[in-house]
């Protein structure tokens, strides 16, 4: 019978492990995509991610369709809908890449149970990461919660394998098929048609992915370890989205990565290693969503439980969201979230500090508005970035350390070129001035803080 393959978090062809190994059976491939809102646990996309899951389906459609084959999309539980499809076409071999959520993973064994129990031959295989998370472990067989150690005992073993070659040709299989329209689904934005800036940002797509990595090896990385914190420099690499939907894979990175580093000397070679130890953190992020399947909701600090949050005031909320707080950087850094669909890492630490600790508002609430509004809104690297900055999480910025949004505006955007770029009124009477006292506010978060520290 065919083999089915089950598209996930991994809209490639290259490197792609679970369709090489469909491939290699030599038998014709039935591909499919489940939009799956309905499983018990699974976080609804947020409207930003839906836009980008569009374009890359569609993306992933064509070079199936180049290639010969075919992407059918399905709704529903995954587990009616690939059990099902599986038993329609006769599969009796269904392959795919893991994904790292709790609720993901009990949606994966229970089909991979049923399907074995029918004897098909139902496998999983490591696409998404470098090193499956329970794979790394500390020498007294724990599980690590301090990046260093964790990236010290990933680096010191074999090197990451050779990226799997994009296949030249798909079977197809011959009989119908009945599929979604895409266009169904309702991903895109109707009306108000808030994507115009996603659309000019952003293409979609292993294409351009792996566009977009070529331009940065060649023209930024021997810069990007200077000035990866300088958000008007734009030298990183923009692939968070791309890695997102598994459009490229962190295989393809490390090994194109590696080979430009040999033309590199000195600082231009440290570069690329911080380049990598980047792509560590999605690593490591992962890692600590494994072993803390609530990290979107759960402190994982537990005296934070305790944090006497004030009562929210909404409309100091959507200030912040809205990018209307009179602080620039803040404001520059949300109004880019709005328009793009994301932000500079730097100014991510900046508006989720000030959201935290200047207007007292809840983590998960930033948490929740960036999983809304960015295009990489990732599982495990987002609430990971929150609760770093929170001071709530693994290996967390302690609380402690506030930032000063006018001082790392100065630091890192000094001729204020990120803030004009997207505040076009700084300076001028129309813009506000700022809704807190950014030295009153620190207190005040200090001041709460001293009631849970020392709390478990
Ligand atoms: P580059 O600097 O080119 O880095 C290369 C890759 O390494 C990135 O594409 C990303 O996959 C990974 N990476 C880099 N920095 C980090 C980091 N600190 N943590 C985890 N992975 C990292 N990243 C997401 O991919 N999705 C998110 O939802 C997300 N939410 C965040 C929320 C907060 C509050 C903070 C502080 C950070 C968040 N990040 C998130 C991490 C980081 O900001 C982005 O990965 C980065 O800005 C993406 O830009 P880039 O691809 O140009 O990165």
């Amino acid at each position: 019978g065919p083999s089915l393959v089950w598209f996930r978090d991994d809209l490639r062809l290259a490197d792609n492990p679970a369709l090489t190994a469909a491939l290699e059976r030599g038998k014709p491939i039935v591909a499919v995509y489940v939009l799956d809102e309905e499983s018990a646990g699974i976080r609804p996309l947020g409207g930003a991610a839906r836009w980008w899951l569009h374009g890359s389906l569609t993306a992933l459609a064509d070079s199936l369709e180049r290639l010969g084959g075919r992407l059918t999309l399905r709704r529903g539980p995954a587990e009616d809908v690939v059990i099902g499809l599986a038993a329609s076409v006769g599969a009796d071999a269904v392959f795919w890449n893991r994904r790292y959520g709790a609720a993901e993973r009990e949606v994966d064994t229970r089909i991979k149970s049923v399907l074995a129990a029918t004897g098909a031959d139902a496998r999983s295989f490591a696409g998404s990461l470098l090193h499956e998370p329970w794979t790394i472990q500390t020498g007294q067989g724990g599980t690590y919660s301090v990046f260093t150690p964790f990236w010290r005992a990933c680096t010191a073993g074999p090197p990451p394998r050779a990226p799997f070659p994009a296949p030249d040709a798909i079977p197809g299989f011959p009989g119908e098929v009945p599929t979604d329209l895409l266009d169904d689904w309702g991903l895109l934005p109707t009306r108000p048609d808030w994507a115009a800036g996603l659309r000019s940002a952003w293409q979609p797509g292993e294409a351009s992915a792996h566009r977009l990595l070529e331009i940065f090896l060649t023209e930024s990385l021997a810069r990007y370890g200077d000035e990866r914190d300088e958000p008007a420099q734009a030298v990183t690499s923009r692939l968070s989205p791309h890695l997102r939907w598994g459009e490229i894979s962190p295989f393809q990175i490390w090994q194109a990565t590696e080979r430009a580093r040999i033309g590199l000397t000195g600082r231009a070679q440290a570069s690329a290693t911080r380049f990598l130890t980047e792509v560590g953190w999605r690593e490591f992020s992962y890692h600590v969503l494994f072993n803390n399947p609530t990290l979107a909701t759960v402190n994982l600090r537990p005296e934070f439980d305790a944090f006497p949050w004030p009562r929210l005031d909404k409309r100091v909320l959507e200030a912040w969201q809205q990018g209307r707080t009179g602080i620039a950087l803040v404001d520059a850094g949300m109004r880019e979230l709005w328009r793009t669909g994301s932000m500079h890492n730097r100014v991510r630490m900046v508006t989720a500090s000030f959201l935290i600790k200047n207007l007292l508002i809840d983590w998960r609430l930033g948490e929740q508005w960036f999983w809304d509004t960015l295009v990489d809104a990732d599982a495990a690297s987002n609430p990971f970035g929150w609760q770093w900055v929170a001071g709530s999480g693994a290996d967390a910025a302690p609380y402690f350390r506030v930032f000063n949004p006018e001082l790392q505006a100065k630091k890192f955007d000094p001729h204020a070129e990120y803030i004009r770029q997207n505040v076009p009124e700084y300076g001028t009477d129309a813009y506000p001035a700022p809704i807190v006292d950014l030295g009153e506010t620190r207190r005040a978060a200090l001041a709460a803080y001293e009631q849970i520290k020392g709390m478990k």
